[in-house]
This record gives structure tokens, C-alpha cells and sequence, in this order.
């Protein structure tokens, strides 16, 4: 409903279903699945379900919730894949090369050996 289907990001076509997903985790207000170019293994986004471009778009509540969902599947990885550590990440607007416009964390595993010496 609403918006034609060229106004919707990749995003919101993946949470209406349009476009396959792997996802992680959902609920009334997100969502998560892998990224189909992982970083590394697991790599997921967790997005709000509604289409804002900016963190400052979203409403506090909004805010808390998708980080605490993040750091949720960041401890998921960890005890489902062996991570040791991730990063949480936002590209948060064009300037800072967020290439699809639609809120996202990136979450972003790390293993033994991968990145620094652990
Ligand atoms: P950004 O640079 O905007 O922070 O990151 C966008 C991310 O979305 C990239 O890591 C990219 O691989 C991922 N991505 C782009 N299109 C799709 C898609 O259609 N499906 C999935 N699962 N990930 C996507």
C-alpha cells in the first residue's frame, strides 16, 4: 500500500516480499537478514520497518529498539557461529556513502584471526 514500487528502496521491497531475503530475525517494528555481500560470514542488517533514510528521522523508541535488536544478533553470532566480536555500523546519509536509503545497522561478526590479532 502506498508507495509505487519505484519509490521503494531495495529494503522496503525485501520487507514486502518482493525480493528474497535470509532473514535473522523479525518483529512488529524490524527486521534482520544477511547481507547479500558479507563483510564476513553472518554479516546481517537490521532495519526498521519504516522506510526513513536518517537515524534522526526515527523516534527515540524507534532508535532503542533497533539497537537492542542489534545487539541481540550480535550476541546470537556469537554463540550460533563462533564470533568473537563484531562491529555495529551506520552509514548515515549520502555524504557517508549510505548507498540504499533506508535506515540500516550494519552488524558485522569477527573471528579469531580475521581482522586484528586475537
Ligand atoms: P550501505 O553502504 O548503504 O551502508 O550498505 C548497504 C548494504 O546493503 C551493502 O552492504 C549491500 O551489500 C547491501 N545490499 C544492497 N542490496 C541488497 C539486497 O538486495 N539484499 C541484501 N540482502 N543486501 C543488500
Amino acid at each position: 500500500a502506498g508507495e509505487p514500487r519505484s519509490l521503494l528502496t531495495v529494503f522496503a521491497r525485501i520487507l514486502a516480499g518482493e525480493l528474497p531475503a535470509s532473514f535473522v530475525w523479525q518483529d512488529d517494528r524490524c527486521a534482520a537478514f544477511l547481507d547479500i555481500n558479507p563483510v564476513s560470514r553472518g554479516h546481517a542488517l537490521v532495519i526498521p520497518k519504516r522506510s526513513v533514510q536518517h537515524l534522526s528521522e526515527l523516534t527515540t523508541e524507534e532508535l532503542a529498539h533497533l539497537w537492542q535488536v542489534a545487539r541481540e544478533i550480535g550476541s546470537a553470532q556469537q554463540a550460533g557461529l563462533g564470533s568473537l566480536g563484531q562491529h555495529f555500523l551506520v552509514n548515515d546519509g549520502r555524504a557517508a556513502s549510505q548507498s540504499v536509503p533506508h535506515v540500516h545497522i550494519h552488524v558485522i561478526p569477527r573471528y579469531r584471526g580475521d581482522w586484528v590479532k586475537t
